[in-house]
């Protein structure tokens, strides 16, 4: 795996995975775009996590809601009262922080001072931030005492009070900028589920127990975006929300902890390497019954959120629905008197009205690339002395599945044969096959080493029968090609009528 986020970022850029979104002008903070390789892996991802928790059951449908929401939406969800993290100023350089990362990001003896200002224990990093938070005017007074320093000058701050910011990016809606007409970016993909809870069951017949799947773009308007793609402004979610019967929600809750963690490994990343927090009451986001976090241990950050896990009880449905009062919800929901749609479901054993609980396994796909890229990324030193940089990503991550090599550019019996062979193999719709003739051919094992290409394929003089310099070909080699393996080095001649079944093989 990797043992630095500079490491990851370098190949990351090198290879043409991601770059800084808007670079030529500068840069914009906290949005990144994509490249050519970028693009297949996160593709690659998201198709295999819509396998496996799409077609691969028979309770799942899947949705693709649109990103700007109407605001009740928002206002319903709770967003727009309490989608927000506590800010601080710097009154000295007006640098704006998010006050747990000012405050996470100091020397220990800094924290012991604040947390002791503060009456917490310094060890109990959530309550901190709970008092800091809670008590705006003692807190400003303990950064300043305890000399917080500020990440840009690195001089002692002089903090403001702390107070919240939303997150949410509003939008004007239509060519008239009235108070009425605007929307919001969807923060989360969940709204576009909860919305859509009449209409998916109307047209589908679906009944408890079962569940939603999206996989989209939310925005968040983070205060500090950091720490590469981990952290970042334009996101993308896979978030399931998964309706049952009230009273089944724990066991559904144990069913999908332990299928997300079964995926996680599918795509690399071992159960050793992610911590489960099961979130303390007090940190509960308001509708959460209860919380899983997967805590992924990221190259130099640490264990941070890979995935939450949220037993959501009846809050959303409950929250959007009309006629609130007649349907015993169990979570506490702000009145709504905007909506039009009753939102339950006939009770499986009664027939009765109910309003389902919700299981929320809500994975963010920009930190699933980074944990896939850091746990692929090897450092190996070759029998030669060498070192070389291999990605050995599960060969249905990896960007590009083949990479066909002609040993020579210009001799066109070798690229006549190297093209058929590519069009051969892209037909077997195993993903991107790479026709390669961009250099020589160590320079071309050692950049699909680094972006994890299982298999290269190489057509040289002896594949089509003619010598090469002084040197006859080897007419056992003829309508053969070298297949070389990313992972062990082997090199195999495999005959070209059996390469298609030979390279399924393997990729399966
Ligand atoms: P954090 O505490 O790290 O801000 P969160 O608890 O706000 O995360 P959720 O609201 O639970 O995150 O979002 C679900 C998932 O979406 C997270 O587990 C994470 O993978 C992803 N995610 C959330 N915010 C971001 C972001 N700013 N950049 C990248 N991914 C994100």
């Amino acid at each position: 795996p990797a043992q630095s986020m500079e490491e990851l970022v370098s190949l990351c850029k090198r290879r043409g995975f991601i770059f800084q979104g808007s670079e030529i002008y500068g840069g914009l903070q906290g949005f990144y775009d994509y490249g050519p390789l970028g693009v297949e892996l996160k593709n690659n991802l998201k198709a295999s996590w819509w396998r496996a928790n799409v077609y691969e059951r028979d309770d799942m449908e899947g949705l693709d809601a649109s990103i700007i929401m109407h605001r009740m939406v928002l206002r319903h969800s709770g967003h727009e009262a309490t989608f927000s993290d506590p800010m601080v100023d710097n009154k000295k350089n007006n640098k704006r922080y998010r006050l747990d990362h000012l405050v996470k990001d100091q020397k220990a003896d800094v924290i012991g001072k604040v947390a002791e200002a503060m009456g917490v224990e310094a060890e109990n990093f959530p309550a901190l931030v709970a008092a800091l938070n809670a008590n705006p005017a003692k807190a400003s007074e303990a950064l300043r005492a305890a000399g917080v320093r500020d990440a840009f000058s690195g001089e002692v701050g002089e903090w403001t009070e702390p107070k919240p910011f939303n997150m949410m990016f509003k939008t004007t809606i239509g060519p008239v900028a009235d108070d009425d007409s605007y929307g919001y970016l969807r923060p989360e993909t969940a709204q576009g589920i909860f919305t859509n809870f009449k209409n998916v069951v109307d047209s589908t017949s679906r009944r408890l127990p079962f569940g939603i799947a999206q996989i989209g773009k939310a925005f968040r308007n983070e205060i500090t975006p950091r720490n590469f793609i981990f952290r970042v402004r334009e996101l993308e979610q896979m978030e399931i929300e998964f309706f049952c019967v009230p009273g089944t929600d724990e066991d559904w809750h144990a069913h999908w902890l332990e299928k997300r963690l079964k995926w996680w490994e599918d795509q690399g990343v071992p159960r050793g390497k992610i911590e489960i927090l099961d979130v303390p009451k007090e940190d509960l986001a308001h509708y959460s019954k209860r919380t899983y976090d997967l805590m992924y241990d990221y190259p130099t950050l640490g264990h941070e959120e890979i995935e939450g896990i949220a037993n959501r009880s009846d809050y959303d449905l409950g929250s959007h629905t009309k006629n609130q009062d007649e349907l015993g919800l169990v979570a506490r929901v702000e009145e709504n008197h905007d909506s039009i749609a009753k939102l339950t479901i006939p009770h499986p054993e009664t027939n009765k009205p109910v309003v389902p609980f919700v299981i929320e396994p809500s994975a963010g796909v920009d930190r699933a690339f980074l944990a896939v890229m850091a746990e692929a990324f090897t450092k190996e030193t070759l029998e030669n002395g060498n070192e070389r940089i291999v990605l050995k990503l599960r060969p249905h991550l990896a960007p590009i599945k083949v990479a066909v090599i002609p040993l020579a550019r210009n001799r066109e019996e070798i690229t006549t044969v190297a093209k058929a062979i590519k069009a051969e193999l892209q037909g077997l719709g195993l993903g991107r096959v790479l026709y390669e003739d961009s250099g020589n051919i160590g320079k071309a094992y050692r950049r699909h080493d680094e972006v994890g290409t299982p298999f290269c394929v190489t057509v040289d003089f002896d594949t089509v029968g003619i010598g090469s310099g002084d040197n006859a070909s080897d007419a056992n080699l003829k309508d053969t090609v070298t297949v070389r393996d990313r992972d062990t080095l082997a090199q195999e001649r495999v005959r070209i009528s059996e390469l298609s079944s030979w390279i399924q093989a393997k990729l399966r």
